[in-house]
């Protein structure tokens, strides 16, 4: 494979404050699309309910170690990261212990620089680090924001979705100024689109005109076999990679590669 020597991942972060916008789908999705086109890849899952973990095929209550002991640096990431053998990716699995860890963080030092820090021994072994943020801007994803070099931000073309961007942008603009320098959006992914429903095409409009190429030209449309995969603990592109949703999926895996090289 043709890669320069001792290349460093790059890290990115799936987030968005609002529940159930497609920010696991697209997670998963993209882990497994980008090992598909041949990148090694991290998924890091940051919510406690551990459903990037279910959906990669690994089991999170049979987690031994998981990102709550990496955040409390009682393991390392070597130590508590599994295999996604169905994905052909690695993750750092979460499940509800996570939720203990907000709390015992508040206290410590470096909180918000956790998971940074973890990462770094093994930023040689990967190409891309995709990080799955629970629907909160709460310290884990702070901690995912500071890990990043970019934020990836799926939205549903909704009435009030540029409305809903308002806080996150706020958010990773301090986190750019105070904390981490690297920070910037890489681009809103328009997910569970029906391009019959006028509302959606206008809305998908108005992103363009406000973030022109921030948004990715990969579109996802809705397509339940994407939410079908998840319950076999399958990624949508190995559960049906003909799907309309895979295709949308592996297309979008193609055109983060292509970013990733022009950040480089
Ligand atoms: P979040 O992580 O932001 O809470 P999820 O990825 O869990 O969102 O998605 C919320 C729900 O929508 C899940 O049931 C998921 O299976 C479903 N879903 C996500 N993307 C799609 C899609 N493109 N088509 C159909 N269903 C989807
Ligand atoms: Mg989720």
């Amino acid at each position: 494979m043709d890669r320069p020597p001792m290349q460093r991942a790059r890290v990115f972060c799936v987030a968005n404050q609002k529940g159930g916008v497609g920010k696991t789908t697209t997670t998963v999705n993209l882990a497994a699309g980008l090992a598909r086109v041949g990148q090694r890849v991290l998924l890091v899952d940051l919510d406690p309910q551990g459903n990037a973990t279910m959906g990669s095929g690994v089991d999170k209550r049979s987690l031994s170690l998981s990102i709550y002991d990496v955040l409390l640096e009682t393991a390392t990431i070597v130590e508590a990261r599994q295999r996604s053998e169905v994905g052909g990716y690695d993750v750092l699995g979460a499940n509800r212990e996570l939720a203990g860890a907000e709390v015992e963080l508040v206290g410590l030092e470096r909180r918000d620089q956790r998971l940074r820090q973890a990462l770094e021994p093994v930023a040689d072994e990967y190409d891309i680090v995709v990080i799955d943020c629970p629907p909160s801007l709460s310290l884990l994803t702070l901690n995912g924001l500071c890990s990043a070099h970019g934020v990836i931000v799926p939205m549903q073309c909704e009435y009030f979705a540029l409305e809903g961007l308002t806080d996150l942008v706020n958010t990773i603009r301090q986190v750019h100024a105070n904390l981490n320098p690297e920070l910037q959006i890489i681009g809103l992914l328009r997910v569970m689109y029906d391009p019959r429903i006028t509302l959606q095409q206008q809305v998908s409009e108005q992103l363009k005109g406000h973030f022109g190429d921030k948004v990715f030209d990969a579109v996802i449309p809705r397509n339940v076999r994407l939410a079908e995969a998840p319950s076999y603990g399958q990624p949508g592109v190995v559960f049906d990679p003909a799907s309309k949703g895979a295709q949308a999926y592996l297309e979008f895996a193609r055109e983060m590669v292509a970013r990733v090289k022009q950040l480089a």
